[in-house]
């Protein structure tokens, strides 16, 4: 299980040295702004929905590791993905990071970030760009914040 656990860290440290979709998008039609007072982490997502399908996701921000990364592997995945299964997706991974059991299979490289469900202060870095996400498909124009 220690291995397990290095393995995890090493994708979260990975996500967070070298962001994946680590940008602006010019052509976004949906934005969000998120903000972890707790923490200082600040995350901007940009989407390009086209016929409920999200066909491009970046972002840009600062903040602590597991902020970062998981705004990172969220984009990754975001990809292709309907609203829908997007909403779905915000709802497994927010099972994930606070409760017991649940279906990590769905999630993917995600699931790394069960572990933070131990933390429950960094619980709100690892769904902050989750709460964006949710707030830029609700086409909320205002900042989000995890408190
Ligand atoms: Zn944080």
């Amino acid at each position: 299980m220690a291995e397990l656990r290095d393995l995890y860290q090493e994708v979260i440290f990975d996500h967070y040295r070298r962001p994946r979709n680590f940008h602006t998008l010019e052509a976004a039609n949906r934005k969000g702004e998120g903000y972890n007072p707790l923490c200082g982490d600040r995350v901007t997502l940009y989407l390009r929905v086209e016929n409920d399908r999200i066909v491009n996701a970046s972002f840009v921000g600062a903040g602590c590791a597991i902020s970062i990364a998981s705004a990172s592997l969220m984009t990754e995945h975001l990809k292709g993905k309907t609203v829908e299964q997007a909403r779905a997706l915000f709802q497994a991974f927010q099972d994930l990071v606070t409760r017991e059991g649940g279906d990590p299979q769905e999630l993917g490289k995600l699931a790394v970030l069960a572990g933070v469900r131990e933390f429950p202060a960094r619980v709100k870095c690892a769904t902050l760009g989750w709460h964006t996400l949710n707030a830029a498909l609700t086409g909320m124009s205002s900042e989000v914040s995890t408190e």
